[in-house]
């Protein structure tokens, strides 16, 4: 069954202590509550283990991992690490990692690999830029991030997946995609899949959008067919801002 879910990235912001007063808030805003959708903070790494052993009714995620199992690689952290916080998922592609530290397809499927290997779900990000949209291309941009990072994946792999559809220019921009633009590059992103593994696997699987999303707009993105939910920046970063997201399902 293909699940709801709203996701927090908070990107590097928040201390430690700012994390954790967020994360005493939504415990509380959660608590008895029925929820139509899971639950996902995204947090900096050295927020993970204090996160994860306080979270009441959410799930706790990594912004990104390495693409090495374990050695010699300074200031990495690897998905094992990520694993042992008590994280259940990693968000891997996101367009700043793309844009700033130079991720391609190839590091992103390594990434993905050891995300698997390790029990976590991947969250994993495409979208095109704007001059790509402009030029119509953002159908085929989206088909490739997607075909040469992942379509290497068994379809038992494919399956546990996440993925996250986020237009780069709605990102943070204040601009957001139309619900009709993200339902028409969703059922797109969603046909994709299915020629390669099947109906099922593609049915099943949950794809999310990402950019600008916020009270206002959620429930018009999210009552689109195809569009399983959220991947919130901004407004994942206070309790107001971020639970109504979580209510508009
Ligand atoms: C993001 O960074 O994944 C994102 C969607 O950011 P924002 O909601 O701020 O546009």
């Amino acid at each position: 069954m293909r699940k709801n879910i709203v996701a927090g990235n908070w990107k590097m912001n928040k201390t430690l202590q700012e994390g954790l007063e967020f994360t005493k808030e939504l415990n509380a805003a959660l608590a008895g509550k029925e929820l139509n959708c899971d639950v996902i903070i995204g947090a900096p790494f050295t927020h993970l283990a204090s996160l994860a052993g306080e979270a009441k009714g959410f799930a706790i995620a990594a912004e990104n991992c390495a693409d090495k199992e374990s050695g010699a690689y300074t200031g990495e952290v690897s998905a094992s690490m990520v694993a042992s916080t008590g994280a259940k998922y990693v968000i891997l592609g996101h367009s700043e990692r793309r844009a700033y530290y130079g991720e391609t397809e190839a590091i992103l499927t390594e990434k993905v690999k050891l995300t698997l290997a390790n029990g976590l779900t991947p969250i994993f990000c495409i979208g095109e830029v704007k001059e790509e949209r402009e030029a119509g291309k953002h159908m085929e941009v989206v088909e490739k991030q997607i075909s040469e990072a992942l379509f290497g994946l068994s379809a038992e792999d494919f399956a546990k997946l996440v993925i996250a559809y986020e237009p780069v220019w709605a990102i943070g921009t204040g601009l957001t995609a139309t619900s009709e633009q993200a339902q028409e590059i969703h059922a797109h992103i969603r046909s994709v899949i299915a020629n390669k593994y099947g109906a099922e696997i593609a049915e099943n699987c949950t794809i999310l959008y990402g950019g600008s999303c916020k009270a206002s707009n959620a429930k018009e993105l999210f009552s689109r067919p195809d569009v399983d939910g959220g991947l919130i920046g901004g407004a994942s970063l206070s309790v107001d801002q971020f639970l109504p997201i979580v209510e508009a399902f």
